[in-house]
């Protein structure tokens, strides 16, 4: 694990290749696509990803296109994706440029569309999540049956998250408009017996919101497990909700992304 992580630091041929394009910024461009890797690599190692399901999304320094891990014949799923396996697309899910042999996925389009209209996002995660697949399934509601045990977690439960009914992978425009439809102006959108889709202001946001929303909905299977496991108080959850200062997005979530890097390194 340790030699690989050292590999997606120095993604010499990515960067050849995005200096080449005819985009500004292709520094930061590359230095998404790293992170973008490293995002796709730790969500995979805590079983968030499997296999060769799910991708994760930057936008482009532009702010016209989309950094986005791609699929094909060569590629070695998601544990283990280097920098040089993220693709330059358009925000409809078009390569940009033919500098690989990976294309863009064919859920792109879940990706782009956010895109197009949230300026503020700057990374999506789409994945596949089995805690998410099972409680979905289940009709297990994801409640705040936990505080100071996890704050991030618990307030997206108290916040509310949205359920879209279909199961179906999202290949089309109008399939995705209808999960953002029912998404709204909320970040996370569970789709029932397929996944969820995470949107943050940056990938290492996402991310982090990601893995919270995969512990909100473990503790909540297990509880389901255990019986009558009730919410905490109204009086505890006004009380979180009022404190502010740690909320999902920010200063905490760069804190959590390095304690995963680090992790991740360490094997
Ligand atoms: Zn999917």
């Amino acid at each position: 694990m340790k030699r690989r992580l050292v590999r997606s630091e120095n993604p010499k041929p990515v960067r050849r290749k995005i200096k080449a394009s005819k985009f500004q910024n292709s520094k930061v461009d590359a230095a998404s696509a790293k992170k973008v890797a490293l995002s796709c690599q730790i969500l995979a190692k805590l079983g968030l990803f499997k296999e060769t399901t799910g991708h994760v999304s930057a936008r482009s320094a532009d702010g016209a296109n989309m950094l986005i891990r791609g699929r094909g014949r060569e590629e070695t799923g998601l544990l283990f994706t280097k920098a040089s396996d993220v693709v330059l697309a358009d925000l409809d899910g078009k390569r940009v440029r033919k500098t690989g042999i990976l294309k863009p996925p064919n859920e792109s389009v879940i990706h782009g569309e956010i895109y197009k209209v949230r300026p503020q996002v700057g990374g999506i995660v789409h994945a596949h999540p089995a805690s998410i697949v099972l409680t979905s399934m289940a009709g297990i509601e994801l409640r705040p049956i936990f505080g100071g045990y996890d704050p991030r977690a618990m307030r997206m439960a108290i916040n509310g998250i949205p359920v879209y009914q279909s199961s179906l992978t999202l290949h089309r425009v109008e399939q995705v408009h209808e999960m953002m439809a029912v998404m709204a102006d909320s970040d996370i959108c569970v789709l029932r017996g397929h996944g969820a889709v995470v949107c943050g202001t940056s990938v290492e946001d996402a991310t982090i919101k990601a893995i919270k929303l995969d512990a909100l909905a473990r503790m909540n299977l297990q509880a389901a497990s255990l019986g009558n496991v009730p919410s905490i108080s109204e009086k505890d959850q006004q009380a979180f909700m009022s404190r502010g200062g740690t909320g999902m997005s920010g200063g905490g979530a760069e804190t959590l992304w390095r304690f995963y890097c680090e992790w991740l390194k360490r094997g």
